[in-house]
């Protein structure tokens, strides 16, 4: 499960202007696609297509062979994970926090999903110690922390498919480098649609599509695609 493809897509927010034309690509399941392109490209469009806030006016968009406009959005909602740019926190402890991934996880889960998102102070593993801590913490959080509780919000969520919007833009190089490598367990064997300006950070995706003014216009592996140039 956890099937991805668009077919045909077009979309335009007005009359005036086409966003996407044609678009369409296959992720298989447990394969990773990553879009690249410069601002304006059409990037985010597509994720907020995937998300049903807006409807191709041409073609569909299906999850295991079911057109998502047939789908509502909690449902997709449940089926697609997104790790986000900005992660919005909540004013509470960093468990509370991850736990809203899925608020039925058990502690042990939660331990487990900071762990795998390297989250410091879970790494030791001691739930009643962290939470209590945590709470002031959570107001002074840097980027890269806030990514990697959206990393375990998602890992206790575990989507069918994960989107990842620029998630690591934010962030400076160091940090980028960690936050990847946590990303890139996470997506193992995961469905995943990666969005990304530079072809530097999608080196591990199974294809890479280059899309330009809403038109695909490229579309290969990272050596490939380097190799042609
Ligand atoms: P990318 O993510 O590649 O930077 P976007 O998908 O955000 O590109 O935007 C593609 C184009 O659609 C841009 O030209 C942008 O200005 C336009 N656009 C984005 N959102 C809206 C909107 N709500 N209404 C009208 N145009 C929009
Ligand atoms: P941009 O890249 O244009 O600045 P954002 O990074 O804010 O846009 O988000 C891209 C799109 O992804 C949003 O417009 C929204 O449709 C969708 N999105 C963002 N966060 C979530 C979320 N938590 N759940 C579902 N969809 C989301």
């Amino acid at each position: 499960e956890g099937h991805l493809r668009f077919e045909d897509v077009w979309f335009r927010y007005d009359e005036k202007r086409e966003i996407l034309k044609g678009v369409s690509f296959d992720v298989p399941p447990g394969k990773t696609v990553a879009v690249v392109g410069p601002s304006g490209a059409g990037k985010s469009t597509l994720s907020r297509l995937l998300f049903r806030f807006y409807e191709p006016y041409r073609g569909r968009i299906t999850v295991d062979g079911q057109d998502i406009a047939a789908v509502t959005q909690a449902s997709l909602r449940d089926a697609i994970g997104m790790v986000p740019q900005d992660t919005v926190l909540f004013n509470d402890t960093l468990g509370y926090n991850i736990r809203y991934g899925r608020w039925g996880a058990s502690e042990a889960e939660i331990a487990e999903a900071a762990r795998l998102a390297q989250i410091d102070g879970f790494v030791a593993g001691v739930p009643d110690g962290y939470a209590a801590q945590v709470g002031e913490r959570g107001l002074k959080l840097s980027g890269g922390e806030k990514q990697r509780v959206a990393i375990a919000r998602t890992i206790l969520k575990a989507p069918a498919i994960l989107v990842l919007d620029e998630a690591t833009s934010a962030l400076d190089t160091f940090t980028e480098r960690e936050i990847q490598d946590a990303l890139d367990r996470v997506s193992r064997g995961r469905t995943t649609v990666v969005i990304a300006h530079r072809l530097s950070t999608v080196v591990n995706a199974d294809e890479i599509l280059v899309l330009d003014k809403g038109v695909i216009v490229e579309r290969g592996t990272h050596d490939g695609l380097l190799g042609r140039r």
